[in-house]
């Protein structure tokens, strides 16, 4: 069963069009919208509307939700322009890789070049 929303989590309020966002695409289980911190040209977050914390937080019930999500991802790069160019995925793990919003969620980056390794 998926689990419902919780109450005093951004990305679900988000989902649930309860606080206002800049949505660029939405399927039946995923949003993409705008950070509102933008850390490059195209800065989109790519979510499941299921409230999952995290990637720790995932389990086998998830794996068709993981291909809609990727799906997405794959929606924004096209709309977004992103490709051929290409873009950068990144998804933050916990309190040391700097998750700030305990709800599971992809940064899609791009349209100006990326480093490797990451800061
Ligand atoms: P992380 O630090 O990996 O948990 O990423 C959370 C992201 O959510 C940050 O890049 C924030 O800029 C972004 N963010 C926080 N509040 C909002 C909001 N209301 N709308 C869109 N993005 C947000």
């Amino acid at each position: 069963m998926p689990k419902a929303p919780v109450d005093d989590c951004l990305f679900c309020r988000i989902v649930q069009k309860s606080i206002p966002a800049e949505i660029v695409h939405e399927t039946d289980s995923t949003l993409a919208f705008r950070d509102v911190h933008p850390k490059a040209p195209v800065h989109v977050l790519v979510i499941p509307k299921e409230h999952v914390e995290s990637i720790m937080h995932l389990e086998k019930r998830h794996a068709a939700l993981l291909g809609d999500l990727h799906e997405t991802i794959q929606a924004v790069a096209r709309s977004e322009k992103l490709v051929p160019g290409g873009f950068r995925i990144a998804v933050n793990v916990g309190r040391e890789a700097g998750q700030t919003v305990p709800h599971l969620h992809y940064h899609v980056l791009g349209g100006r070049a990326f480093s490797w390794p990451p800061g």
